[in-house]
């Protein structure tokens, strides 16, 4: 760590968040954390843990549309848009059509790509520290089709993950199979991402926080930020529980919140809340043992091994935050597991044991990173989507060269967090 360069105050403790503070840290800054709930759970925590250079496609993306009005009808299904005249979902839909279409996945794919690859360096970067030990397995993400549809699409999308120069395996039945030895897989075919990989976020999550407060950062936890000071084209300070928070430099991060929090110091984000689920299994059986994270393609469920056990997620609720759990959509996940993992005996968990957090996803599939233009000491970092937690690296080290007035070493120019504005 290097001198001390004035005090950088970030907003929101998820991995965003955390990864601002610890490559701030590391540049001599004196960080302190603004968190409105305690440090136990987010988005950040209960997620599937890969870490996903493959996904460069955004979410806005052609046939996503027509897929997501024919889910929209099954209450078991992974995707769901709550029909709703709230203006905050009419203007999102409206942004999010007009980006699904190919030329929009053309200019965004090898931004996305760039993100993610070099954030998964510097998750190997970390994982060497002697203070983290968060379970990083870089041995590939399997996607995993019961069906001919999924299985051109994806073999489709694998040639163009090739043109982008990713290590990408397309395997038959019998090759996917060798990849996993003790679990019968009931598949047609997959691909194997060799550029992908898997952690415990919650490990990583606790982890990078004892590393924060052993080196200096402040937590304010049960701290929401309420409102801003501004003078001109600077934030004087931020307003949480009728307190007043200096800083030199600000970092807005925020997660699914973000839109509220940015409109509170006058700046217009677009995200939905995007809701998932995710519980824990306890494969006694040595048959549902897993070497790789998988994506089970048709029903859109990840499955993550995970400190001996295996997590399973999945859903998308595009809907306004609201904490009550849908058990049909937890129910979809798990009647969908046997159909890929014949022997696989997976239980409807207790509604007590499962998760559930908001991906803050934006209408055109990309993260908001950035200086702001209107304010000048600040910085935003956000809207990572289904990629949040691989994304959280890249984010933390982007915010910290910004801070120290450098040029950005990624290309974050179609990520401009006012794009919108
Ligand atoms: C089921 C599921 C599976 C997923 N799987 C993966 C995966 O495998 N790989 C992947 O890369 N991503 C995955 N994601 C997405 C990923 O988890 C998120 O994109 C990521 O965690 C978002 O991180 P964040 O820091 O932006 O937001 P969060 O983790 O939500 O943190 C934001 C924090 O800001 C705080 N905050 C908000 N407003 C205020 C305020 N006004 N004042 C103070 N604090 C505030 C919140 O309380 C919160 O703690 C998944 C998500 C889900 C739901």
């Amino acid at each position: 760590m290097t001198q001390n360069k004035g005090k950088a105050l970030v907003i929101g403790a998820g991995i965003a968040g955390l990864s601002s503070a610890y490559y701030l840290l590391q540049k001599g800054w004196q960080v302190e954390i603004l968190e409105q709930n305690d440090l136990t759970n987010n988005c950040s925590y209960g997620n599937a843990g890969m870490i996903v250079p493959s996904h460069f496609t955004p979410l806005a993306a052609p046939g996503v549309v027509a897929q997501g009005i024919r889910w929209m009808f099954n209450s078991k299904s992974p995707f769901y848009v709550k029909p709703s005249l709230s203006p905050q979902l009419i203007s999102w839909g409206l942004k999010f059509l007009k980006h699904s279409n190919q030329q929009h996945v053309d200019h965004s794919a090898s931004a996305i790509r760039d993100l993610n690859i070099v954030s998964s360096h510097l998750y190997n970067e970390l994982a060497k520290k002697e203070e983290f030990d968060f379970e990083l397995t870089q041995n590939g993400i399997l996607m995993l089709y019961k069906t001919e549809k999924v299985a051109e699409e994806e073999i489709e999308l694998a040639h163009t993950a090739i043109d982008l120069g990713l290590p990408v395996d397309i395997l038959d039945k019998k090759g996917i199979q060798n990849l996993e030895p003790n679990a019968k897989l009931d598949v047609i075919g997959g691909i194997n991402y060799k550029c992908d990989g898997h952690m415990n976020p919650v490990k990583l999550m606790t982890q990078m926080i004892s590393y924060l407060k052993n080196n200096g950062a402040v937590f304010h936890t049960q701290h929401k930020v309420t409102g801003f000071e501004i003078e001109g084209t600077a934030i004087k300070a931020v307003i949480a529980n009728d307190k007043k928070f200096t800083a030199d430099q600000f970092v807005m991060t925020g997660g699914s919140f973000l839109p509220e929090l940015a409109h509170k110091a006058g700046i217009k984000i677009h995200l939905m809340p995007g809701k998932g689920y995710s519980f824990m299994h306890n494969p006694e059986n040595p048959a549902n043992r897993l070497e790789h994270a998988a994506l089970l393609l048709e029903a859109r469920v990840a499955v993550t091994p995970m400190g001996g056990q295996i997590r399973f997620g999945g859903t998308m609720e595009l809907a306004p935050h609201r904490d009550k759990k849908n058990m049909n959509r937890v129910e979809g996940i798990v009647q969908s597991i046997p159909n890929y993992m014949p022997d696989f005996r997976v239980k409807l968990p207790k509604e007590s044991d499962i998760w559930f957090g908001y991906r803050p996803c934006a209408p055109d599939g990309l993260p908001y990173l950035g200086q702001s233009a209107k304010l000048k000491n600040l910085i935003i970092a956000g809207g990572g989507g289904m990629m949040g937690l691989s994304l959280g690296p890249i984010f933390g080290k982007t915010v910290s060269e910004i801070a120290d007035g450098q040029q950005p070493s990624a290309d974050i120019r179609i990520f401009n967090p006012e794009r919108f504005s």
